[in-house]
This record gives structure tokens, C-alpha cells and sequence, in this order.
């Protein structure tokens, strides 16, 4: 029976929460037990899915499928358990839930209610898989005292006391602010989000405190006097120069001992960290550096393409190399001429996106790779966009295009050498879509395998011929326009086990340009990289040395 450890936020939003669960469960692993991340998401939305990567930034997708909040990744990224769709839950999945079990008659003619319906149905959540882990970490989204936010609080304080005393604790993270008029670090706003919680019924057993500045100790001991929790339970969070340092600097203060403590374990298992050093070693002295353009639409919002971002890092990380990303707009040069905009990177990376804003420059971008022989990644709509370029500038099909544009603009401008993928196979069995379907959850979501061509670059790069990896996408090349690009040297190295949906492209004559259907970047690990990341910043460090 797992061990629940809930963690909480206060003072301000953006605290870092997710990566503090996800370097806890890392050292809690160090420490030779299993975990289990969750996130429970206070909004409205049924899932993340529908909302713009401005909104909420990036959308993280599991091997089963679901659409995510993008703290799933960092979860995996730092303890590299594959997240489950049962692993993300918002307000909208619960009380929808509740809503179709009450229209079927399931509530017995009862009054519905938040305590205890939907409380109950977050409980049950919670609780799903509880045999499989040692700990199962619970992350509550948002901050103490909204009002969304309040169900999901009562639920995890029932959870606590329906379970044997000693099997949960609660960590809430919190803010020092530092005053700078009079060079202090202020205790009360922890105090005050402190008094929140317990006046919701919940005593934090663990606080974890961010500072920009050092805490002095006896601060330490006026929160812990103050919030009615033990001093070693009080932990000092500071700002960090990469993220892969938290396992270790948390571990310095003494988070995963308080933990620990709280549950009584003793005496605990001394950790094997050596991962995480190596790790550390890897960021802090890379032995080059690379520069790679990162060609989108979201380019104002990192956290808008946080794994493709992390993914670079890892690459970086297995090559010796730190990454210098730089963002650039497509839409800057979808009228004028990308090289300006594009000369002097090492590298260049087209990753996903939806509809036609910016599509022209992103066109361009695959072409600037392609004739000047610059090592290119398209990922989803960037591979799409790479084939588009191909089939219109090498081809000669001039109209070459996406459906997807086609029928945002309602008409028909394009040929579709995209089209909207209305059937296909996932396991065994058939999936259907109508163009008027629901925009929620209905892409071709989730792991799926592909076949790669035997002595193709990609199959050098994978040093594999069979491969799974995420989708995410409602529009594929069409499989009828291979032999055309191909005689015009696009390979398609890689198709679907059936052989009928292009999962990857390549050129031949060219020293590393791929565009992958997938999304390679969600299951990419700074002590796994992902071999595509991997190869395409070794390609960068090669290219770096020739220019
Ligand atoms: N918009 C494209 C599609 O739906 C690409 C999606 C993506 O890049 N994730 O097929």
C-alpha cells in the first residue's frame, strides 16, 4: 500500500512545484523506492488539450494518450516513469465524471453534491493503482485559498484521515519574499498561507521555502515556530542555474531526510546518487557550444515548447556541448527571405503546431536547411512543413499543402499533400474521425509503433529498425506522393507497421535532415537522451566545426 505524499503551493503561483515533486521522487527513487507522480489540476477544461500552449503552455502526451499538463514531463524527465492518463486530472474530468454517473442514475436519487460527490470522485482518483509504488505523489495545482481550488483540498484531507495514521503527509511550498529597502526576508506571507491551510483543515508537515537569498537559520526556526512544523522539516528552495540540479540541491537541504522523518522511516536507505552528479557534471562543463534556432509560433512562451526545450539540453548533454537556444518567429519571414534570420545556427528545429500562422516561414526555414545543407529536426508540423517544401520547391508540385489550412480558411487553396486522417489502426483495432468531429481528444493520440527502413539514417540514429513513440497530430502526409519524393531523394525511412502513414522523412545527400511525425522530445531523459536529440546536436557540434 503506497504512501501519499500531497503537495501543496502557496503565496504566489509558479514556484516550481512540479519540479520539486519530480526531484523529490527522483531522490526518493535514489533511495530504492517506486513512485508515482500526479497532478491534480484545479480548471475547468477536461484536459489540457484544448487550451493555446500561451494559455498553459506546453501539452504533454502519455504512451495511453491522454493530453496533459506539461509538469507530467518533468515528472518523467526526472524520474523516468512512463505517466499514465490516469495521472492528470482537472476540476472538468471530475465533475464530468460526476455529471455522466448522475444522468445514469448511479447517485440513487440523491442530491448532488461537492462534499461528498466530487470530493469523492477526486478520492477515488487519488487512489487509483495504490498497490503498484512505495509513494505515490500527489501534486495539487493553483495555490492555497482559490476558489477552484477547494475541492480537491477537502478531498486530500478526508484521503488523509480514511487512511491508517502515519500513511500521508503534506508539503507546501511557499515564498520568501526579500525586501530589499530593508535587506530582509519576510516570514509572513508563509505564516498567513500557512493559516490558509490549516484553516481548511490540513497542517503541512513539510514546508519547502523559495529564496533568492540565503535563509538565515534562526528564520528557519521562527517558521517552523510560527507554522507548527519541525525545524528540519523546514526546507530552504534557492534559485538554480539548471533544473537537473534540484535532485541534489534538495537533497542538500534535506528534503527527501524530512520526508522521510515525517513518515517515520527509519533508519532510511542511504541514497545512490550518482546520476544525478553525473548529470550535474554534464551541464556545468560542456566542452563546446552550439547554437539552434528553434523556428515556431509560439516563440513569446518557453514553456510553450519546454520538452522540445529540455530535449535539446539532454542532446547537448550526451554530446559534451551546451545548447544555445534561440527562438525565432516564423511569421517574421513568411512574406520576405529567412536568411537573415537564419544564417550563423548551427542547426535548426521546426517543431509542432496548429493551423496556417507562420506556415510560409516555417516552409522556409526547411528549405534554408535543405539548400544550404544545415542539420534539420521537423518534428510534426515540422516535418509536415519540410515534405510541403520538398513537394513544392523540388517536386514541382507548386500548390502542395495542408488540408489543415484548407479548412481553417474554408476553402481550397492547396493540394493536399497533408490531408486529414480519417481512419487508421491503433493495436488492433480501427479508429474513425469526421472532419465536424469534437476538437478535445480527438487526434491520433499516443505511443505508436513505426518500422524504419534498414540502413536509413534514422535507423543508424535509433540503431534500431522498430520504434515507438508519441503522436499527437489529425493530419498526415499522404502515403500517395512517396514515389514522387523520393525520386526527387525524400526518403520516407520510417511508416507505420501496416506501411500505409509516413511516420519519418529524411534526405539523402544531406548531412542530418529528419522530420518525424512524432513527438521525440516527450520521452527524452537528461540521463536518457533521446537518440534523435542526440544525433541532431552531434550534427550541430560537426556543422559547428565547418562554419
Ligand atoms: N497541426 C498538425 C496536425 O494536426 C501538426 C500537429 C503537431 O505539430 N503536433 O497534424
Amino acid at each position: 500500500m503506497a504512501r501519499f505524499i500531497f503537495i501543496t503551493g502557496g503565496v504566489v503561483s509558479s514556484l516550481g512545484k512540479g519540479l520539486a515533486s519530480a526531484a523529490l521522487g527522483a531522490l526518493l527513487q535514489a533511495r530504492g523506492f517506486s513512485v508515482r507522480l500526479r497532478k491534480l489540476d484545479p480548471y475547468l477544461n477536461v484536459d489540457p488539450g484544448t487550451m493555446s500552449p500561451f494559455e498553459h503552455g506546453e501539452v504533454f502526451v502519455t504512451d495511453d494518450g491522454a493530453e496533459t499538463d506539461l509538469d507530467l514531463g518533468h515528472y518523467e524527465r526526472f524520474t523516468g516513469v512512463p505517466a499514465r492518463m490516469t495521472d492528470s486530472v482537472s476540476s472538468g474530468r471530475i465533475y464530468s465524471n460526476v455529471l455522466e454517473k448522475e444522468r445514469r442514475g448511479d447517485y440513487l436519487g440523491k442530491t448532488i453534491q461537492v462534499v461528498p460527490h466530487v470530493t469523492n470522485e477526486i478520492k477515488d482518483f487519488i487512489a487509483i493503482g495504490e498497490d503498484e509504488v512505495d509513494f505515490m505523489l500527489c501534486e495539487i495545482g493553483g495555490t492555497v485559498g482559490d476558489i477552484e481550488g477547494l475541492p480537491f483540498f477537502e478531498a486530500i484531507r478526508q484521503f488523509s484521515h480514511d487512511k491508517p495514521r502515519g500513511q500521508c503527509i503534506f508539503m507546501h511550498l511557499t515564498l520568501l519574499p526579500y525586501l530589499s529597502a530593508s535587506g530582509e526576508l519576510k516570514t509572513k506571507p508563509t505564516q498567513h498561507s500557512v493559516k490558509e491551510l490549516q484553516s481548511i483543515g490540513i497542517a503541512p508537515d513539510v514546508l519547502v521555502c523559495r529564496s533568492e537569498k540565503p535563509i538565515p537559520s534562526r528564520e528557519l526556526e521562527k517558521i517552523a515556530l510560527f507554522c507548527n512544523v519541525r525545524k528540519n522539516c523546514v526546507v530552504p528552495a534557492y534559485d538554480l542555474k539548471s533544473i537537473y540540479e534540484a535532485p541534489l540541491a534538495y537533497h542538500k537541504q534535506g528534503l527527501d531526510q524530512a520526508v522521510l522523518d515525517a513518515f517515520g522511516i527509519s533508519p532510511a536507505p542511504m541514497p545512490k546518487l550518482d546520476v544525478w552528479h553525473d548529470v550535474y557534471d554534464r551541464i556545468h562543463n560542456p566542452e563546446g557550444e552550439v547554437k539552434v534556432a528553434i523556428v515556431g509560433k509560439y516563440t513569446q512562451l518557453e514553456d510553450a515548447y519546454k520538452s522540445i526545450a529540455e530535449a535539446l539540453t539532454h542532446g547537448g548533454m550526451a554530446n559534451r556541448v551546451k545548447v544555445k537556444i534561440e527562438w525565432v518567429d516564423a511569421e517574421v519571414f513568411d512574406q520576405g527571405d529567412a536568411a537573415p534570420y537564419l544564417e550563423g545556427f548551427h542547426a535548426i528545429l521546426v517543431p509542432g503546431g496548429f493551423g496556417e500562422r507562420g506556415t510560409e516561414g516555417k516552409i522556409k526555414a526547411a528549405q534554408f536547411a535543405r539548400e544550404r545543407k544545415v542539420p534539420y529536426l521537423g518534428i510534426c508540423l515540422g516535418m509536415q512543413m519540410a515534405v510541403i517544401e520538398a513537394a513544392r520547391n523540388v517536386a514541382g508540385v507548386k500548390k502542395a499543402g495542408s488540408e489543415e489550412f484548407d479548412h481553417e480558411a474554408g476553402g481550397k487553396r492547396f493540394e493536399p499533400v497533408v490531408y486529414h486522417l480519417k481512419e487508421w489502426v491503433q493495436g488492433n483495432h480501427a479508429v474513425t474521425r469526421k472532419t465536424d468531429d469534437d476538437k478535445g481528444g480527438t487526434m491520433r493520440l499516443g505511443a505508436y509503433d513505426a518500422t524504419l527502413i534498414e540502413g536509413s539514417k534514422v535507423a543508424e540514429v535509433y540503431g534500431s529498425t522498430s520504434i515507438d513513440e508519441r503522436h499527437r497530430h489529425r493530419y498526415e502526409v499522404d502515403i500517395k506522393y512517396r514515389e514522387t519524393l523520393e525520386n526527387c531523394g525524400l526518403k520516407f525511412s520510417g511508416m507505420s507497421p501496416d506501411g500505409k502513414l509516413p511516420e519519418i522523412v529524411e534526405w539523402e545527400d544531406h548531412p542530418w535532415f529528419i522530420g518525424v511525425q512524432f513527438h521525440p522530445e516527450l520521452k527524452s531523459k537528461p540521463f536518457a537522451p533521446h537518440p534523435l536529440f542526440e544525433g541532431f546536436v552531434q550534427a550541430a557540434v560537426e556543422n559547428s566545426r565547418l562554419v
